[in-house]
């Protein structure tokens, strides 16, 4: 049994949050739950609440937190048989954390609370190198990158030996810079929310992604 078991992720755009993510939920045994993935899967069906949300993505806006909310509850209570779960992307804001708390402080959700959020810390330089390197294998959806984690013949991913690699559409310079914004008023703040509950730890973000990996299992013990 690890040391903790239901993880919130926490760190800046770029800060390698998604990699590590489905690095630990791997080793843990654990679902990784993305609300960038529930929220694309959304927008994929081609509803009217997809298309609501794809306009929101693109200018860098939030989505509602009542519709996140709702979308990670389900998805966190789905998860129950599995030991736990590792939370990338959500909360975004104080808003939705709040809101979430009044949600988890139910009977329903009893040994099942939220018990580390873990802030992958990558200083602003690297950010920008990092995002506008990585890439996504499109048959079986590995992350590479450019510079830090490369795939080991080039132009074939390692895993299913695919070599159709895509870009998300909002990874370039100028969203970036958008999403930083985003993330320091929105995001930020959460830091101190979860310190002040004694729930944060911080893991320095930079090096290999093997490293950074090495450091959280330290901190996890699974
Ligand atoms: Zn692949």
């Amino acid at each position: 049994m690890a040391a903790y078991n239901r993880i919130v992720l926490l760190g800046p755009p770029g800060s390698g949050k998604g990699t590590q993510g489905a690095i630990l939920a791997e080793r843990m045994g654990v679902k990784e739950i993305s609300a960038g993935e529930l929220l694309r899967a959304e927008v994929r069906t081609g509803s009217e609440l997809g298309k609501e949300i794809a306009a929101r993505i693109d200018k860098g806006n939030l989505v509602s937190p009542e519709l996140i909310v709702r979308l990670m509850v389900q998805a966190f209570l789905a998860s129950e048989n599995a030991n736990g779960f590792i939370s990338d992307g959500f909360p975004r804001s104080l808003e939705q954390a709040e809101m979430y708390e009044k949600i988890e402080n139910t009977p329903e959700f009893e040994g099942k609370r939220i018990d580390l959020a873990l802030l992958i810390d990558v200083p602003d330089e690297y950010i920008v190198e990092r995002i506008l390197g990585r890439s996504q294998c499109t048959k079986c959806g590995a992350y590479y990158h450019d510079k830090f984690k490369p795939t080991m013949v080039e132009g074939v991913c390692d895993v299913c030996g695919g070599k159709e690699f895509a870009k998300r559409a909002d990874d370039t310079e100028e969203t970036v810079v958008s999403r930083l914004r985003v993330y320091r008023e929105a995001t930020a703040p959460l830091i101190p929310y979860y310190e002040n509950k004694g729930l944060l730890v911080r893991v320095d973000g930079t090096g290999p992604i093997d490293a950074v990996s090495e450091r959280i299992k330290e901190i996890v013990k699974y």
